[in-house]
């Protein structure tokens, strides 16, 4: 990245698997503008709707294993979208206690009750679903959280959710294009399908590389969506050359797995060496590696401090995360190479050595 003419490596993006720069997406964006125009015009209903969107959201259905697919202009509408669909007052929503702010919005927007449980602790899920046998209920959670980068325990998730006749939806947004062996998702990793997760929610802005989300699911409700999901009503369709550059993203992630292996690679290289200067590793085994600093202004310090040394890492404080879990949220991107990360390391080791933190 270069700021203020300055070349630093940047170390804080979710274009997991560097294709937000990749030619084939830029030459199917180029190409789609010179079809198409810019802009969509009008919303989906009106003619917004194109070919090369009705195009991206069939390869989704079909790349996801699901009925239909339906895009939306982002992740945060589309999660607002489908639990104001689903619920109105008197239903309940039960939310793991560390989900991205757009599920709990979503909530929010719904009038439904909102019930937190603990992060990723099934057993309190369970508990507070079996006070609650009325009215509809949907679980909603993250695949991998986004700030902690852990995986969520969907299969028992999604065996308590037909227990207690539950929705599951996940938001997989950073599970999309990187986790599984073949990049399907948080639900490859865990062997689940369409059955225990009936809700899924990508985005296109991370691994993909481009802009944009898209709600997958059965027909009935994809159909719903359509008929009453107002930020997916009222609201302009994405530019086509954005569905176009996501047709030719998706292409590369089901036909290179180079990317993922490589970025694999990178995060166990990472974890081992991280490991072996002391620095404050978390449980994470994704592309989201955050080192737990604690004290907001002491994560400030650190991340102020890899900037003057050229590395581009963001320190992440309350609110976005709970209270004294300042850290520095390190993503890994295929584009890294090893000696990038060794860099990196060594001055991490130095800056938090003179800082005093060390692993818990
Ligand atoms: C980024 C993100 C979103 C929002 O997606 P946008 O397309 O950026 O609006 C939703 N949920 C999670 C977990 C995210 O990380």
């Amino acid at each position: 990245m270069v700021i203020d003419g300055r070349r630093v490596v940047s170390f804080c993006s979710n274009d997991y698997l560097g294709l937000a720069n990749h030619p084939k997406l830029i030459d199917a964006f180029k190409c789609a503008a010179d079809k198409y125009g810019v802009g969509s015009g009008a919303a989906h209903l009106i003619t917004g709707h194109s070919r090369a969107h009705h195009a991206l959201e069939e390869e989704l259905a079909e790349f996801t294993g699901r009925q239909r697919a339906l895009l939306f202009s982002t992740g945060y509408m589309a999660n607002l979208g489908v639990v104001s669909t689903l619920l109105r007052r008197g239903d309940r929503v039960f939310e793991d206690r560390l989900n991205h702010a757009s599920l709990l919005d979503a909530g929010l927007l719904s009038r439904a009750k909102i019930i937190r449980y603990r992060h990723r602790d099934t057993l309190d899920l369970e508990r507070r679903l079996s006070k609650h046998e009325s009215g509809e209920k949907l679980i909603l959670t993250d695949g991998v959280f986004s700030m902690d980068g852990d995986i969520a325990p969907l299969a028992q998730s999604a065996k308590i959710a037909k227990a207690h006749d539950a929705w599951l939806m996940v938001d997989d947004a950073h599970g999309l294009g990187v986790i599984g062996n073949t990049g399907r998702g948080t639900l490859e990793h865990h062997g689940l399908n369409h059955r225990d997760v009936p809700i899924l929610m990508g985005t296109l802005g991370k691994a993909l590389g481009t802009f944009g989300a898209f709600v997958a699911g059965s027909d009935e409700l994809i159909e719903a969506l359509i008929q009453s999901a107002r930020s997916y009503i009222y609201t302009t369709a994405p530019p086509p050359a954005i569905a176009e550059a996501t047709r030719a993203s998706l292409k590369l992630i089901k036909k290179e797995s180079w990317r993922r292996e490589h970025l694999d690679h990178l995060i166990t290289y990472f974890r081992a060496k991280a490991k072996q200067v002391g620095l404050p590793l978390t449980d994470s085994s994704t592309a989201i590696q955050p080192l737990m600093i604690g004290d907001p202004k002491e994560a400030f310090h650190i991340s102020t401090a890899l900037l003057g040394k050229g590395f581009l890492v963001p320190a992440i404080r309350p609110p976005t995360v709970p209270v004294m879990t300042a850290r520095l949220r390190i993503t890994l991107s295929a584009n890294h190479s090893e000696e990038q990360l060794d860099k990196l390391l060594e001055t991490l080791s130095e800056l938090i050595t003179l800082s005093g933190i060390t692993q818990q």
